[in-house]
């Protein structure tokens, strides 16, 4: 489902993603960790074209991201393909990014009603039921500013699946919440594992990437240190600097 190989990107002179290869198949859940200021969060936002990369490929079921790929040469997409194709990647950040002068219903429904054009109705009865998803059907009035962190996160996740995304990117979504809040927003992260949605999470939660990940890829200074199966690389990993990250992590 995701596929990147050899991706760099650069600020200014400061090369932030150095050479990174990774890989996700469908369903699989993908959990990235590492040091902070490590390169995480930008890579996610390579993964939808919300930065743009230096050097490289990503595809993301089988579409180049941000290229259209013609004998082997790159061409630029232009902004509505780009949002086209991004459209079926969701989202979610750390600071939940809900629209603040919209109800919960308007927010869920935004993107249905105004990109894809589906009829009010319809995109009103999709979103009650990932209300009822993300147990939050009696705040279909509530304003943002009336909600939990837990909750705007929660309406967040209802926001992005409705879309109806193939693959779901979540952006320490957890690391804003207070700590009380926390396994609320995990639960419906889990619940949508087991629903066999494609994740990429970006996490310092532990306890979720043991539970939940397939695999695991531990990032420092902008490189894939490493990266495997779950239980490997959390419990007996290869390299000395993923088990000194987790020894503190953990
Ligand atoms: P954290 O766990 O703290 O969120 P991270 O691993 O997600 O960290 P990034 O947020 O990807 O790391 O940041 C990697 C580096 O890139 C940091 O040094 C950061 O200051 C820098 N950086 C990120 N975004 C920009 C930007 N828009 N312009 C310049 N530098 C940036």
């Amino acid at each position: 489902m995701v596929k990147a190989a050899g991706v760099y990107k650069r600020y200014g002179p400061l090369e932030i993603i150095r050479g990174v290869d990774f890989e996700v198949q469908r369903g699989e859940v993908s959990v990235i960790i590492g040091p902070s200021g490590s390169g995480k969060t930008t890579f996610l936002r390579c993964i939808n074209h919300l930065e743009k990369i230096d050097a490289g490929r990503i595809h993301v079921d089988g579409k180049t991201v941000g290229y259209r790929e013609v004998d082997g040469r790159l061409h630029e997409l232009r902004d509505a393909e780009v949002c086209r194709n991004r459209e079926q990647i969701g989202m979610v950040f750390q600071n939940f990014n809900l629209f603040p002068h919209k109800n919960v219903l308007e927010n869920i429904i935004e993107a249905p009603r105004g990109v894809r054009k589906i009829p009010a109705a319809q995109a009103k009865a999709r979103a009650y039921e990932l209300l009822e998803r993300v147990g939050l059907s009696d705040k279909v009035r509530a304003y943002p500013a009336q909600l939990s962190g837990g909750q705007k996160q929660r309406i967040a996740i209802a926001r992005a699946l409705a879309m109806d995304p193939k693959l779901m990117l979540f952006d320490e979504p957890t690391s804003a919440l207070d700590p009380e809040l926390v396994g609320e927003v995990l639960s419906v992260m889990k619940q949508l594992a087991r629903d066999g949605m494609t994740m990429v999470v970006v996490t310092h939660e532990m306890g979720f990437a043991q539970d939940v990940a397939d695999t695991v890829t531990f990032m420092s200074d902008g490189k894939v240190v490493e990266q495997g199966p779950a239980p490997e690389v959390l419990s007996n990993p290869e390299e000395e600097r993923t088990r000194a990250f987790l020894a503190r992590a953990m």
